[in-house]
């Protein structure tokens, strides 16, 4: 079977040091700034006082580099800021900017590969244009915020032992709430420098909301099918081959799922094979707007009086993002899960290159091929049925680069993955035809 477990008892201990409170504490911090709207305050007056985003985002700095302290200055602390010229949600020029902290590979060859988790620390409250009255954002977005960080200094103390051969990437946006302006710009200035993204967890309303309705033992992982990138050339093909749902964040977001199954995080990750949910959008569209494989985490059930709302009490019903209404275990759970799969994403093999499916003549059959993977001791060949959610079926080749398997291209869809010798998979990568 595909879905047996693919545990490392490294990662499953330091995914337990994930904390409820500090992830409290966090949240809370957030919250103390008052209004973290992108056009609320970030003078110099104001972040001493510690209110509005330019506080939070000097916050975040101190916050990351304290991390990296702990662990002799494993982490490189950077930002990115531009100017927003005016737009729909932008009055006037507006600087943004987005918080992030670099673990470098361990592995010469792999460092450039790198896995990224992101949150959004501007909030908002009824009003998109108010930056002064409270805008706490303690679940949108303070608690996929908390997961980055959370990562950053779970993960950070990890990798002395843990030696992971990737780079992984803890980003903190801005400019959500304004039109994702924070996550575009640094998604494109990722893709203009080249960088070798493989994957991107965006946490964004991870909080468990306490009200009614709740289902805290799931949380819901969103995945595009077409691809926001594909050419023309590109949709055609997967029109012909039926390849609608294996895009590389659908594949992403399989490999959540069996990470899932392979850690006790405490929440099992719920595949919704949709971009987002009707109405919103969030940060990993901007990522798949450049090509790169992105999901979104999001609580089971939320409540749209703890979401964008100005903080007041009417007939009885209590409005605003408060911290009150976040459950803290639950958030620790999502980050534990996130842990997981970039701490299980950063061990692996790089995922196999020119991975082809033969199809010179007809035949039952099936031939496929790919290139060696650095760091890789085995290759899986996993497949499922057409109509099947997720993988199947698996069979291991310990050498080579090419494999025959008795079943037909036509019934199933076929993936590659490579294996290191302490069993970390790659992410699969789906075969082309090669006549
Ligand atoms: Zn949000």
């Amino acid at each position: 079977m595909a879905a047996d477990r693919h545990t490392d008892g490294h990662i499953a201990e330091a995914i337990r040091q994930v904390s409820a409170d500090h992830i409290r504490q966090t949240i809370e911090k957030l919250v103390s700034f008052q209004n973290r709207s992108t056009i609320s305050a970030q003078d110099q007056e104001s972040i001493k006082e510690g209110r509005g985003i330019g506080a939070a985002r000097e916050w975040l700095k101190a916050e990351f580099e304290r991390y990296s302290k702990d662990c002799g200055g494993c982490l490189e602390v950077k930002t990115d800021t531009f100017t927003e010229s005016p737009g729909e949600r932008i009055p006037k020029p507006t600087e943004i900017t987005n918080v992030y902290a670099v673990l470098r590979g361990s592995d010469a060859k792999q460092a450039e590969r790198i896995v990224l988790v992101t949150g959004h620390y501007d909030s908002r409250n009824s009003d998109t244009f108010n930056g002064t009255d409270p805008a706490p954002g303690a679940n949108d977005d303070g608690s996929g915020t908390a997961v980055s960080l959370e990562c950053a200094r779970v993960l950070s103390q990890a990798a002395a032992k843990l030696k992971f051969p990737a780079t992984i990437v803890f980003l903190a946006v801005a400019g959500e709430e304004q039109g994702l302006n924070g996550s575009k710009h640094f998604a494109q200035m990722a893709k203009q420098q080249g960088w070798k993204i493989e994957a991107v967890l965006n946490n964004d309303i991870v909080g468990g909301d306490l009200g009614p309705g709740q289902d805290a033992s799931v949380v819901r992982v969103f995945s595009e099918g077409l691809p926001a990138a594909a050419s023309e050339a590109e949709i055609r093909r997967i029109r012909m081959l039926g390849g609608e749902s294996d895009s590389t964040s659908r594949e992403l977001a399989r490999y959540i799922a069996d990470v899932g199954r392979s850690y006790q995080s405490g929440v099992k990750p719920l595949m919704i094979f949709r971009l987002d949910r009707f109405l919103r959008g969030g940060d990993h569209y901007s990522f798949n707007q450049q090509g790169f494989a992105a999901v979104r985490f999001t609580e089971f059930r939320e409540d749209y009086n703890h979401e964008h709302q100005n903080v007041r009490s009417e007939n009885g019903v209590e409005y605003g993002d408060l911290s009150k209404f976040v459950d803290s275990d639950y958030v620790e759970h999502v980050a534990r899960l996130n842990a997981a799969t970039l701490a299980s994403l950063a061990s692996a093999p790089a995922p196999p290159a020119s991975v082809k499916m033969l199809t010179k003549s007809l035949e039952n059959d099936t031939t496929l091929t790919w290139e060696p993977s650095p760091g890789a001791s085995a290759y899986e060949v996993v497949w499922r049925s057409t109509n099947a959610a997720d993988w199947e079926y698996v069979q291991t080749f310990s050498s080579g680069v090419r494999a025959t398997l008795k079943v037909s291209k036509d019934n199933v869809i076929f993936g590659v993955r490579a294996v290191d010798t302490a069993g970390h998979r790659s992410l699969p990568v789906v075969p082309e035809p090669e006549r």
